[in-house]
């Protein structure tokens, strides 16, 4: 078989340490041939004795770490657009993963695609970079993993509707006064996922799934008022796609983010995984659904608000929500600050040009620097 070189940018993050278990159990398929990291040396070196690419940049490198190491930012660049990578794993978090993105597309590479800010950022952008590169890019994000793999094979005119399932996060069912004394240990417990601090915090105020809908609107092509959420506490149906004849398709799997991942790298074809839990359905039961709570997560609203504004409405949304949340880990701001944050600077500077890469940037640093005047920061 011949094996398939993998680049991961984000290699020391939660979906970083996940790919490097999936493809330790793949060796005849896989080969790590890239690794970068922001600042974490210390893991990065474990990982690169254990894997051995022919590539390793750390963005934040001190002298110390050296041994040949690439650094600052072209890092991630010079990581994507290697002879040696056929796919392309970004797994960093937030819109510092753009330039990767279309630099890997446009070099006609498979990026699996974690980093949903890219699409959100930059979605008309980024499609056209595959088109024009012909790139390709295959979801990591579980609950487009599971509309692929529904969709797999299928006419696109044959989808009716998408419905993306969220487990609600940590703050389901609780009342308005509660949320308002919501503290940044509370919003780090999720019921269901173990991840990263900020897409954890989105998962609390529901931007993730705003995130969410904005992907799928690019990766699938599909207009607004066919995505649709609802909230599935166990986590167990990543989601659901309605087909023309009324026929729904859902995706199942244990709550685990190996199975999307080992997807995105084998689509459209699978592989065999000693790794994986048996699923059953008597252990995972019951399995329920309810609607969303709008107007405790206000968020969620105001993120499709923006997809559907277009332009650049969903940089403003993605970098206001980045900058709040990070002060809100600071424990600067108040959990529904975030949200509030983001109200303001779509009000503000929602229709700023968006022609280029270079207009969506700055619409991306004047959301975050409203954010910062809004708490005199
Ligand atoms: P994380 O914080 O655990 O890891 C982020 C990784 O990116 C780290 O390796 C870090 O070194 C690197 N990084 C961070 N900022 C960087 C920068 N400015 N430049 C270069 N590298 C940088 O995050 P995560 O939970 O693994 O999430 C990564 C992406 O995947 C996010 O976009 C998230 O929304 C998405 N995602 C994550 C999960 C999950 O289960 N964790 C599920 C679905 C989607
Ligand atoms: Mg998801």
């Amino acid at each position: 078989m011949n094996q398939r070189g993998i680049a991961i940018l984000g290699s020391t993050g939660s979906i970083g340490t996940t790919a490097l278990r999936v493809i330790a159990r793949q060796p005849d398929r896989f080969r790590v041939v890239a690794l970068t990291a922001h600042s974490n040396a210390a893991l990065l070196r474990q990982q690169v004795r254990e894997f051995h690419p022919s590539y390793v940049g750390l963005v934040n490198c001190t002298d110390a770490d050296g041994n040949g190491w690439r650094r600052g930012t072209e890092s991630l660049v010079e990581a994507a657009t290697r002879e040696d990578a056929d796919i392309v794993l970004n797994a960093i978090v937030g819109a510092a993963g753009l330039d990767a993105t279309l630099a890997a597309l446009r070099a006609g590479k498979r990026v699996a695609l974690a980093n949903k800010e890219t699409l959100v950022v930059a979605g008309e952008l980024v499609t056209r970079a595959a088109a024009e590169g012909r790139g390709e890019i295959v979801p990591v994000d579980s609950e487009h993993s599971a509309i692929l793999q529904c969709i797999a094979g299928r006419d696109h005119a044959e989808i009716r509707r998408v419905i993306l399932t969220a487990s609600g996060g940590p703050f389901r069912g609780w009342s308005e006064s509660r949320l308002a004394k919501a503290t940044v240990t509370d919003a780090l417990q999720h019921p269901t996922w173990t991840m990263g601090r900020k897409i954890t915090i989105d998962s609390a105020t529901l931007a993730n799934k705003a995130l969410e809908v904005i992907e799928a609107h690019f990766l699938f092509g599909l207009p607004y008022d066919s995505i649709e959420v609802v909230v599935h506490p166990q986590s167990v149906v990543h989601s659901f796609v309605e087909f023309v004849d009324g026929s729904v398709v859902a995706q199942m799997s244990v709550p685990s983010m190996e199975l999307p991942v080992l997807y995105a790298l084998t689509h459209p074809g699978r592989a065999p995984d000693s790794g994986v839990q048996a699923f059953d359905p008597v252990a995972r039961s019951p399995m329920t659904f309810e609607p969303v709570a709008h107007e405790n997560f206000p968020a969620l609203r105001l993120g499709i608000g923006a997809g559907r504004r277009g332009g650049a409405a969903p940089a403003v949304f993605n970098a206001a929500n980045e900058q709040a949340v990070s002060l809100f880990l600071e424990g600067k701001i108040e959990f529904a600050d975030i949200a509030a944050s983001i109200e303001s600077a779509l009000e503000r500077l929602g229709d700023l040009a968006a022609e280029s890469r270079e207009d969506l940037l700055d619409a991306d640093m004047q959301a975050r620097r409203h954010v910062m005047e809004l708490f005199a920061c």
